[in-house]
Parts: structure tokens; C-alpha cells; sequence
């Protein structure tokens, strides 16, 4: 794929990489406040995210929330696209926000363009923002794009999911629902080892296991319910 002849602008662009990934990076924001799907209709947070990973363990370090509050102020500037353009040089793959979510519609624009522009990287974007009206537009236009995967996120914690939605969480590995693809990363101490299922858009819908503690309580609630 040829690439356009690209030069980092700015040294702004904070990217992390996750362990789980093999290495592919990620571009993220702080969960929970910029996460407006992760609240039901009753005002409570929504099953999937009350055991949020990205809310517990590491995520938790001011190291790893300074890039994620960074990157909140930072998209917002002239330049933004063209920097994460020129950050993307060299990416195989790219994972949209390990943590947090598209909460604007500006920035959903923005990450838009972004992926358009970088057609030689295959993107994975889950998001819950496909709640919201306005954002269909331009959800619908990134999954057009042939390098782009877009999966709209189940709120179940016990493997519910309906044609919207092109992941999940399940209790565990043996109760996958049909239909749904497992996620084996628990079978590879929790790494990816060579899948690239979330980036391939002949796979509709992943099953994630549910893992850690407060996963697992939020499962024996929902399962008592
Ligand atoms: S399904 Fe594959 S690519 Fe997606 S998180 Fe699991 S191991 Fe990684």
C-alpha cells in the first residue's frame, strides 16, 4: 500500500501499547468520563462496564492515566489528523481506545479522516456510541471503509447480543453463544498470539471471557438477576 510521504508535526500524539496486543498500539482516552453509553437507561452503569478492565489494576497508575487525559485536550487542536497520520506510518494494525470512548462527535470526525487516510493500517474501533443518533452517520461511514472494523459493543456480561453489536462478554469460554467467535487470548496468558480476529470484518462477532474479580462478581449479580 503506498504511503504518502508523511512527517510527525508534533511530538504531541500520545500512543500506549498493551502487552495483550503483541505489540500493535493504541490510541486511548480515560474510561468511564468519556464513556456516555456505559449508563443505562436506569442511570447505573451498564453490566459490561461496571467490571471495566480499564478502570481497575494498571489503569489505575497516574502514568497511565496522564497520556489518556492528554489525548482528551489533544484532539481537539489543528493538526491533530494530520500528526496521527504521520504517527500511523508504520502501523500495521491500530487499536481505537484500549480505554475510554468516541464521546464527541467532532472527534468521531476526526478518528474518521484519520483511518480514510491511513488506508495500508487495518483499525479495530469498539465502541458503545452507537447508542447515540447523531453518531450513525459517521460510524456507518467508517465501517465502509475496507480497512476499518467498527464493533458495537454488547452492555450483557453473559453472552446476549443481537445483529447490532459485534462483540460481547461471556462467563466463560465454554458458553459462547452461536454464532459469536471466541476470543482465545486466555488459551496465551492473555496475549493475542498472532490473532487478528477484532480487525477482520469476516468475523461479526467476538466473544470475549469475562476475567478478574470484579468481573466476575458483577457476572454472579447478573446471573442471580
Ligand atoms: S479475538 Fe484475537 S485479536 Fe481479538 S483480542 Fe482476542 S486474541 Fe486478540
Amino acid at each position: 500500500m503506498a504511503k504518502p510521504n508523511l512527517k510527525v508535526l508534533s511530538s504531541s500524539i500520545r500512543i500506549s501499547v498493551t502487552s495483550k496486543l503483541d505489540g500493535i498500539r493504541s490510541w486511548s482516552l480515560q474510561a468511564l468520563e468519556t464513556c456516555p453509553g456505559s449508563i443505562g437507561s436506569d442511570g447505573e452503569l451498564v453490566a459490561a462496564c461496571s467490571g471495566c478492565y480499564a478502570t481497575t489494576g494498571n489503569y489505575r497508575f497516574s502514568n497511565v492515566k496522564a497520556p489518556r487525559a492528554h489525548n482528551k485536550e489533544d484532539w481537539q487542536r489543528d493538526g491533530w489528523e494530520d500528526d496521527m497520520v504521520a504517527a500511523l506510518e508504520n502501523d500495521e494494525h491500530f487499536r481505537w481506545l484500549d480505554s475510554g470512548d468516541l464521546y464527541a462527535l467532532a472527534l468521531a470526525r476526526k478518528v474518521y479522516n484519520v483511518m480514510k487516510r491511513t488506508p495500508w493500517v487495518k483499525h479495530w474501533l469498539p465502541t458503545r456510541m452507537w447508542k447515540f443518533r447523531k453518531f450513525h452517520d459517521v460510524l456507518t461511514a467508517m465501517q465502509a471503509l475496507p480497512n476499518v472494523v467498527v464493533r458495537f459493543s454488547s452492555d450483557s456480561v453473559l453472552g446476549e447480543y443481537d445483529s447490532r453489536h459485534g462483540s460481547v462478554i461471556v462467563p466463560d469460554a465454554d458458553s459462547v453463544p452461536e454464532g459469536a467467535t471466541l476470543c482465545r487470548a486466555y488459551e496465551h496468558g492473555g496475549k493475542c498470539n498472532g490473532c487478528r480476529a477484532c480487525y477482520d470484518k469476516d468475523v461479526a462477532v467476538i466473544a470475549y471471557p469475562a476475567h478478574g474479580k470484579t468481573m466476575s462478581k458483577v457476572i454472579r449479580i447478573a446471573l442471580a438477576a
